[in-house]
């Protein structure tokens, strides 16, 4: 062969490795030739949106099925550091619902900077959050099209899995430091239709994050998308709408705040502290965090009411409660309602063999989460994997053995339909989660207070399972107070 000749075939199969890109590389190349050139994109610096939008309030809502709550939100700024990895989300959300905070508008400062992520209270204090809060803010930065592209084109990038669902061209995508995602175009436009992700929810396990882009408008020489929307499995939690774009602009200091950047990292929820106070015979409080709960005695078993918030929480709440009568087996637990901070520590309470009594709607929920896979953050239910015995409640409820008896009244208040509140008739004791807390913000309260006095209870104590307990003479005149500022 002559050298010409050689040249030459060196040269054709160069050509031919160009113009062979494998399936997976076709989708990201069309993608970044959509969006305005591969150049274009990995040229980008900083990417700022702004606009407004709806969010909804997944877990929070009036019935397990229910959408209708929602917070407007308004002078939302995404800014985003694209090579620095930095990015900060400022909102300000408004209840257009009976909020248990009261109506005034909320001002949200959440970012993540390499592997710090914080949040900026109002006051401006920011605090760290937790690890895995972290990691879905920094593949939060890849559900935008041109950064999910960035990180794909990247040649340290391994994409998988190339396939055709519906309209759209998928592949999997596991960036230079190893976060995945998948990224979908349109088969006819090339222009991206979604980003989606895995993470682990407390209480639904496994589930898949989507960002879905809509209405390209060109910004900057690319195409953005100006209609966001956003999912968790199939529920809908957020929807925007893009007003503004700026590409390589002003994105601000995206720096994580002093305080967030040199405090500790939080590989999980802190140590659950568990204080126990009796509150009559054969009846604890047991508080000692945001959530508590209450243990009751009967002649041979125990109940307890609540097993909140997670795994470390019901868990310790659950060895307390065997601590204090371990001559008596803990046998099941009674749900206040089905918001997931209420209900974090059902799969826990599922797994230590507990039978969980709950409101008759919140009963398919509780099948369902505890069926989810719990496969990227297994927890206490998917390691020690038991049937789950859930005892639904349509009507009032007497559990009584003599020597003890609490009636359970099924509760419907704007705070949530399906709810349950537990009146001990001896020890005249209310037991209620949410309600009422006490305090100069009251929202549902007086409806409450409406509700108890047709069913002519005789109470002496208030047992809020968020706050300290109250005589019930101070929860009627919470209760009947005028609103903060109508005086
Ligand atoms: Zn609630």
């Amino acid at each position: 062969m002559t050298r010409t000749g050689l040249f030459a075939l060196l040269g054709a199969l160069t050509l031919t490795a160009c113009s062979q890109a494998t399936p997976e590389q076709q989708i990201v190349n069309d993608a970044a030739t959509a969006l305005g050139g591969s150049d274009r994109i990995l040229a980008v610096k900083t990417l700022v949106l702004e606009g407004e939008g709806t969010q909804y309030n997944l877990g929070q809502d009036v019935t397990p099925s229910a959408s209708g709550q929602t917070f407007t939100v308004t002078d939302a700024r995404q800014a985003i550091d694209v090579a620095g990895g930095r990015m900060r989300i400022e909102l300000t959300r408004r209840p257009s619902f009976s909020f248990f905070q009261g109506p005034a508008p909320q001002r949200q400062i959440t970012g993540i900077d390499g592997t710090v992520g914080y949040n900026v209270a109002p006051t401006g204090a920011a605090t760290r959050v937790a690890d895995n809060v972290a990691n879905d803010r920094r593949v939060g930065i890849l559900h935008t099209p041109v950064t999910a592209v960035r990180a794909a084109l990247d040649p340290m990038a391994r994409l998988a899995n190339a396939r055709t669902e519906g309209s759209d061209s998928l592949v999997d995508v596991t960036t230079a430091s190893g976060l995945l995602f998948t990224l979908a175009i349109d088969t006819t436009t090339k222009l991206p239709t979604r980003v989606t992700s895995r993470t682990d929810n407390t209480n639904l396990g496994d589930v898949v994050v989507e960002t879905s882009f809509a209405e390209y408008q060109d910004a900057g020489g690319l195409q953005l998308p100006t209609r966001l929307t956003m999912k968790l499995d199939d529920f809908t939690t957020a929807e925007y709408r893009v007003a503004k774009q700026t590409v390589d602009g002003d994105a601000g200091d995206l720096a994580a705040p002093a305080d967030a950047m040199k405090a500790a990292a939080i590989s999980g929820p802190p140590p659950a502290t568990v204080a126990v106070e009796e509150l009559a015979r054969g009846i604890w409080y047991l508080a000692g965090g945001s959530h508590h709960s209450v243990l009751v005695e009967f002649n041979d078993h125990l109940t307890l009411i609540e097993t909140p918030q997670n795994d470390t929480r019901a868990l310790a709440v659950i060895a307390k409660a065997r601590e204090l009568r371990p001559s008596k087996p803990l046998t099941e637990v009674i749900n206040t309602h089905h918001h997931f901070d209420h209900s974090g520590g059902i799969r826990a309470a599922i797994s230590e063999g507990l039978t969980v009594i709950t409101h008759q709607g919140n009963a398919a929920l509780f099948e369902e989460v505890a069926k989810r896979p719990h496969s990227i953050n297994p927890d206490a239910l998917a390691k020690n994997p038991k049937p789950p015995m859930i005892k639904g409640i349509s009507e009032d409820t007497v559990l009584s053995d003599g020597t003890m008896t609490v009636n359970l009244y099924p509760f419907s208040g704007p705070h949530a339909e399906t709810m349950l509140i537990a009146y001990f008739p001896r020890e005249r004791l209310l037991v209620q989660a949410d309600i009422y807390n006490p305090g100069p913000v009251q929202m549902f309260a007086g409806h409450f207070l409406g509700e108890l006095k047709k069913r002519n209870l005789r109470i002496d104590r208030v047992v809020p399972l968020h706050a300290k307990i109250v005589p019930y003479a101070q929860f009627v005149k919470e209760a009947t107070a005028p609103p903060p500022g109508t005086n």
